[in-house]
């Protein structure tokens, strides 16, 4: 693939002025004071680490609890561990000391994790989402579902994530057809966009996916995700494969690549998976990817929809390769994951612009990210109807509105499930809100714009 030449001051003057119209357009938290809430206490957290330890921890435990008294106990519990409690957490800990005070705690802790779960989590199953996909869609942004569900260790329970799946696909696709026309969500130039949009995981729909023998997972869960393909097809809907962490990035990339090879599959239906920026060796998955398209993938009807994220296991393969005393597979320094994402992108628009049958998504909240993606977009020569950019439910919120204010397709990763399932996603968003490292987090502490769009190696805009 021949890469565009794309003039770097030129580019980065255009990247400036998309990314400063997106942040001008971005939706100010006067609009909504529970936001507005949820991130002072985002905030608090992120300044002291003690505190956010406990938060987690309590965050963890809270499906456990029977009753408010109990769940108050926990909270006053965890919350002794910090030396010196901001003032509202000081309060709540005398509450705790009485029982009608720890009743009253315990229902206002109860109501505060349920509000910032559904600030992250649709609904509790797919039929009841409907309603929230629907607002979305009529306010121009299309959405993908996630199943929300506990680990998979048994074949009944992956045969169950299955069939949730399967419901989920009908269910959407049968309420999405009510819908109200957004051309710019359902076509682009390589034809249709599915409304109906679900991601699965691998890991949940076999027990058996395991690094030490993944022909064994790869076998165990091409059944059923050649069933949940087969409907796709049949429905007219989209299916994606997440990435998850590096020990089943092998296996998940073969299954899905080698499932999408087979005959009957060649009309359809349109599918994806994902590609890691913060990974190493991801400019050679790439190439894999690529290959895969000039070659076996090359007979599909269908592009192929390429969603290109950092990564959400960061910690995990650190901590895993440190354990291990393996190399890290992952770069430890985020501007060099940022850079790596910027060519990428370059890459993926290139290969778009060539005509090799890939649909390019990028899932960031990160405005520089997202500007570069657009910006790159325009000045090869691509249109805007053929980049698709995506945020998660919760975190993207502002983003995806200035994003379809903008005129630009945008997708929100809408996670489904109850509040027990949900925990683990929950905590490990409430983590990334809180990272230093977080694009979300310099924005949120006020950074100048100048900073926030700046390249990945740019010298640190030091604060007045
Ligand atoms: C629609 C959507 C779908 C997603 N699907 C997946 C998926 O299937 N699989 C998956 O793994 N993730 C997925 N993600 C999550 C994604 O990988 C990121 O975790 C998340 O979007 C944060 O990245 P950012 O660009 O928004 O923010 P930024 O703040 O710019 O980047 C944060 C990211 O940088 C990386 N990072 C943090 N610290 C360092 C460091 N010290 N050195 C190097 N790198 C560092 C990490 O990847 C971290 O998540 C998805 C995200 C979206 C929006």
């Amino acid at each position: 693939m021949v890469a565009s030449v794309v003039e770097d001051k030129a580019l980065e003057r255009e990247l400036f002025a998309v990314g400063t119209r997106l942040a001008n357009a971005l939706p100010s938290n006067a609009r909504r004071p529970l936001k507005a809430l949820d991130d002072k206490a985002m905030d608090l957290a992120s300044r002291d680490a003690e505190l956010k330890a406990a938060l987690f921890r309590f965050v963890d435990v809270v499906p456990a609890c029977r009753n408010p008294d109990d769940l108050a106990r926990h909270l006053t519990g965890f919350l002794r561990e910090v030396d010196e409690p901001p003032q509202p957490i000081a309060v709540a800990m005398r509450m705790g000391a009485s029982r009608t005070g720890r009743a009253a705690l315990g229902r206002a802790a109860a109501t505060g994790v349920k509000h910032m779960a559904h600030r992250f989590i649709v609904g509790e199953d797919p039929a009841a989402a409907m309603g929230d996909l629907r607002d979305l869609w009529k306010d121009g942004v299309a959405s993908s579902v996630d199943l929300l569900g506990e680990a998979t260790v048994t074949q009944a329970e992956a045969q169950r994530y299955a069939a949730r799946c399967s419901d989920a696909l009908e269910t959407l696709v049968a309420a999405s057809a009510k819908w109200p026309e957004r051309p710019r969500l359902e076509r682009d130039s390589a034809g249709p966009l599915p409304r109906a949009n679900l991601s699965v995981k691998v890991s949940a729909l076999t027990p058996l996916l395991r690094p030490d023998a993944p022909e064994r997972g790869k076998r165990d869960a091409a059944e059923r995700l050649r069933g949940l393909l087969r409907e796709a097809r049949d429905l007219g809907a989209h299916l994606h494969i997440d990435m998850e962490s590096l020990d089943s990035r092998d296996a998940v990339l073969e299954l899905v690549l080698e499932l999408l090879a087979e005959t009957e599959f060649r009309d359809g239906p349109s599918a994806g998976l994902v590609l890691q920026a913060y990974l190493r060796d991801s400019p050679e998955t790439l190439d894999t990817i690529l290959a895969w398209l000039s070659g076996p993938g090359a007979a599909r009807a269908q592009p192929l929809t390429v969603r290109l994220v950092k990564g959400a296991y960061w910690d995990h393969e650190i901590v895993e390769a440190r354990q291990h005393g393996w190399q890290v597979p992952v770069f430890d320094v985020k501007a060099d994951s940022d850079h790596n994402f910027e060519l990428l992108t370059r890459r993926l628009l290139d290969a778009r612009v060539g005509g090799s049958g890939v649909r390019v998504a990028i899932a960031s909240h990160n405005l520089r990210s997202i500007a570069h993606a657009i910006a790159y977009n325009r000045r090869s020569g691509g249109r805007d109807e053929d980049l698709e950019l995506q945020v998660l439910r919760g975190l993207g919120d502002p983003l995806q509105e200035a994003i379809a204010a903008q005129d630009l397709r945008v997708r929100a990763y809408c996670p489904v499930g109850d509040l027990v399932a949900g925990m683990a996603y929950l905590v490990r968003r409430l983590l990334e809100n809180t990272s230093n490292d977080s694009f979300l987090a310099d924005q949120a502490a006020g950074k100048p714009i100048e900073a926030l769009l700046a390249p990945p190696y740019a010298e640190p805009v030091v604060a007045e």
